[in-house]
């Protein structure tokens, strides 16, 4: 592979992207009752530190937001806010078959049924819940995109903010909030 190019950016975004995907900050919006999963993802049994995935306080701390299960209406609101906050690059992970399509509340009248219409979601888990393996394979999977590239879900919400805008506003009603702090 010829890592060179005139201005030399070939060789720094390599390194950069290498520095990235090993140290993945995670703000886990413990939504839906999957969130039991991530304790043991986290700790001594899986151990997700040692792929450089370590849990963060603050929106403005993290580089991925985790969501773990169904989201109300209500909490989509919170959930948007704090994704706003994040500094990009950012990444989300959608946990959890209720994050796909619903999962077993698809016909409630008050969750959201697919959060890659109000959020770019790089990487789905599919499962009810995830076992801490399939976690940690969408991590690596998270990892993978972020060397190639393609981990870009964060510049697709810039790029097209307004249909995400109208998206949203269609499902929360008292919308009341900055309209973005880039
Ligand atoms: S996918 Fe299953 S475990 Fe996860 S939030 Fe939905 S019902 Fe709960």
């Amino acid at each position: 592979m010829n890592i060179n190019d005139k201005d030399g950016r070939k060789i720094v975004d390599i390194i950069q992207r290498y520095a990235q995907k090993h140290s993945l900050w995670v703000l886990a919006y413990g939504t839906g009752c999957g969130a039991i999963e991530i304790p043991p993802t986290m700790t001594s049994r899986y151990d997700a530190e040692r792929f450089g995935i370590t849990g963060r306080p603050t929106p403005r701390m993290a580089d991925v937001l985790l969501i773990t299960g169904y989201l109300a209406t209500k909490t989509l609101k919170r959930v948007i806010r704090s994704y706003e906050q994040m500094q990009s690059p950012k990444y989300v992970i959608g946990f959890g078959s209720c994050t796909i399509n619903g999962g077993m509340y698809w016909d409630s009248y008050n969750t959201i049924k697919s959060l890659d219409h109000y959020l770019p979601v790089d990487v789905y888990i599919n499962g009810c819940m995830p076992r801490p393996e399939a976690v940690i394979s969408g991590f690596v999977k998270l990892q993978e995109m972020i060397s190639d590239g393609s981990a870009n879900g964060w510049e697709k919400y810039r790029d097209n903010l307004d249909l995400y805008r109208s998206q949203q506003k269609e499902v929360i009603k008292n919308w009341q909030m900055p309209d973005y702090n880039w």
